[in-house]
């Protein structure tokens, strides 16, 4: 198995991670409904992108009980 031949110092260890941290989202405003939104994907809440319906959402669901 191989054994680093060096202990890594904290410095070293600490330089390496000083890219690691995690890096918030940016969100944008719904142009039309005004929710916040991932740059470049359709809109979670109404299903737009660009100005126009691309996914239409399921607004009501008849969910007979009875049936099963
Ligand atoms: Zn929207």
């Amino acid at each position: 198995m191989a054994v680093p031949q060096n202990r890594t110092t904290k410095s070293r260890r600490n330089m390496r991670r000083a890219h690691d941290a995690l890096v918030a989202a940016n969100p944008n405003d719904c142009p039309n409904c005004g929710e916040l939104k991932r740059p470049h994907h359709v809109c979670s809440s109404c299903g737009h992108y660009d100005s126009r319906e691309v996914v239409s959402l399921a607004r009501e669901v008849d969910v007979d009980e009875d049936a099963a």
